[in-house]
C-alpha cells in the first residue's frame, strides 16, 4: 500500500510505500532530505510532522528528546507513514546531489584479515550500485540490526567494499565478523555527505582507524580522476600502534598516483624504530598544517577523535564550512 507524502514548505507531493521510511521514499523519489547517519543517532534528518500518522520504527532513538515529542518533531531515517502525511522540513543543506538510495541482496564474496580485528569484506550485489566515494551504506545484519559501514572502493562496479573493526561487545561489529563468505545481507546504499569536493585549493585528509575507509575512496577518486589541487595534499592517518593501520598499503598506492601529496602516518604507541610521527592525530595536523584556515578538511572515525579534530580546527578559526566529517557513532 502506498501514502502520499507531502513536504513543506514546497508542497512536493510523492508516494511512500508502507515498508520504507520517509527519508527512503525521499530519496528513491530524488528529494533530498539532509540526514548523516542513518540509524537514529545523529538527529541530521529530524522533521515535524505537519499532519497524518507515522510508525516509529525507533521510538527511543537517542536523537529524539522530549522537547521533539512535544513538538511533532520526527525522524525521517525512522518514521514510516501509515497515512497520508505531510512534514515540513527544516533548515539544512537541501540540494547536495547524491545517488538515489537502493536497497538490494549482497553476497558475501571475501573476508581478507588487515590488522589486529580489523578485515576487509568484499560484498557483490546484483547490479551496480551508484554512490559517491565517502559515503556509505546501511548494512542489515540481523532483525533490527543496521549498522552504518563505509565504501573503501570506488563505484562503477556491482562491488560494495568496507573495512571494519570488531569491537568487543559490540553487537553489529561481532555479527559482521562472523559472517562467511557466501552469507547475504541486505544493504542499502548510499547515505552520507562527507564526499570530494573537486574544487583546487590545500586539503588535509584525517584519518582515525575505520576512518580509513572513506579516505581511502576519495583518495582512490582523486587519484583515478587524476585530480590536481595545485595544492598540497596531506593524508594523516593515525592509530594506536603501527599494527594498527589498515590497509596503510593500499592507502600509500592510491596517495602516489595525486599529485603534491604527502602520506603521514601517525601512532599513539611508537616503539623506538618506527621512522614517523607519535602522538596523537591532534599532534600531527598542528605539527603539519600550518595554515589550517586556508585548508580544507576532510575528516573520518570514531567520534571521540573526530571532535578532537574539530575543537582543534575550530580553536584555529577554520570555518566548518571548510570540515567535512563523518563520526563513526
Ligand atoms: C556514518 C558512519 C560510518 C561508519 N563507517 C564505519 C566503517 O567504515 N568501519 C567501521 O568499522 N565502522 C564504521 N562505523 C561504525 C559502525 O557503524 C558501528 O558503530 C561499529 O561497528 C560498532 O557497532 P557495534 O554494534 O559492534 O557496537 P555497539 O553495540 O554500538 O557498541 C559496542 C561497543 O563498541 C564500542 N564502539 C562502538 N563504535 C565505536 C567506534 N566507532 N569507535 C570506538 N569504539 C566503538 C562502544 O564503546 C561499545 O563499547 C560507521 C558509523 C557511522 C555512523
Amino acid at each position: 500500500m502506498t501514502r502520499q507524502l507531502r513536504i513543506e514548505p514546497d508542497g512536493v507531493a510523492i508516494d511512500a510505500t508502507e515498508h520504507e521510511t520517509i527519508l527512503q521514499a525521499a530519496r528513491r523519489s530524488g528529494v533530498a532530505l539532509p540526514y548523516e547517519c542513518g540509524w537514529g543517532s545523529c538527529g541530521s534528518c529530524k522533521v515535524t510532522l505537519v499532519d497524518g500518522q507515522v510508525a516509529l520504527i525507533f521510538p527511543s532513538a537517542p536523537a529524539v528528546n522530549p522537547r521533539d515529542a512535544r513538538r511533532n518533531r520526527i525522524l525521517a531515517c525512522q518514521s514510516r507513514a501509515v497515512s497520508d502525511v505531510t512534514i515540513a522540513r527544516g533548515a539544512g543543506d537541501w540540494s547536495a546531489p547524491t545517488p538515489r538510495c537502493v536497497e538490494q541482496q549482497a553476497i558475501l564474496r571475501e573476508v581478507e584479515h588487515l590488522a589486529p580485528e580489523i578485515r576487509q569484506f568484499t560484498f557483490e550485489t546484483a547490479a551496480p550500485i551508484d554512490f559517491r566515494p565517502g559515503q556509505y551504506a546501511i548494512l542489515h545484519l540481523g532483525e533490527g540490526l543496521r549498522r552504518c559501514y563505509s565504501m573503501c572502493n570506488l563505484p562503477g562496479s556491482a562491488i560494495l567494499q568496507f573495512i571494519a573493526k570488531r569491537y568487543d561487545g559490540g553487537h553489529g561489529s561481532n555479527t559482521l565478523a562472523a559472517l562467511q563468505p557466501g552469507a547475504r545481507i541486505t544493504v542499502e546504499v548510499p547515505f552520507g555527505t562527507c564526499t570530494l569536493r573537486r574544487q583546487p585549493g590545500r586539503k588535509v585528509f584525517v584519518a582515525g582507524g575505520t576512518g580509513l575507509a572513506p579516505i581511502l575512496s576519495m583518495i582512490r577518486e582523486a587519484a583515478q580522476t587524476q585530480l590536481d589541487f595545485g595544492s598540497p595534499v596531506d593524508v594523516i592517518y593515525g592509530a594506536r600502534a603501527p599494527a594498527d593501520l589498515a590497509a596503510a598499503d593500499m592507502l600509500e598506492a592510491a596517495i602516489a598516483h595525486v599529485a603534491h601529496s604527502r602520506y603521514l602516518p601517525v601512532v599513539e604507541q611508537a616503539p623506538a624504530s618506527w621512522p614517523h610521527a607519535a602522538g596523537f592525530i591532534t599532534d600531527a595536523i598542528k605539527a603539519t598544517v600550518t595554515d589550517p584556515a586556508a585548508a580544507e578538511f576532510y575528516v573520518a572515525g570514531p567520534p571521540v577523535m573526530v571532535n578532537a579534530v574539530k575543537a582543534l580546527l575550530r580553536s584555529a578559526d577554520v570555518p566548518i564550512t571548510q570540515v567535512h566529517y563523518d563520526s563513526f557513532g
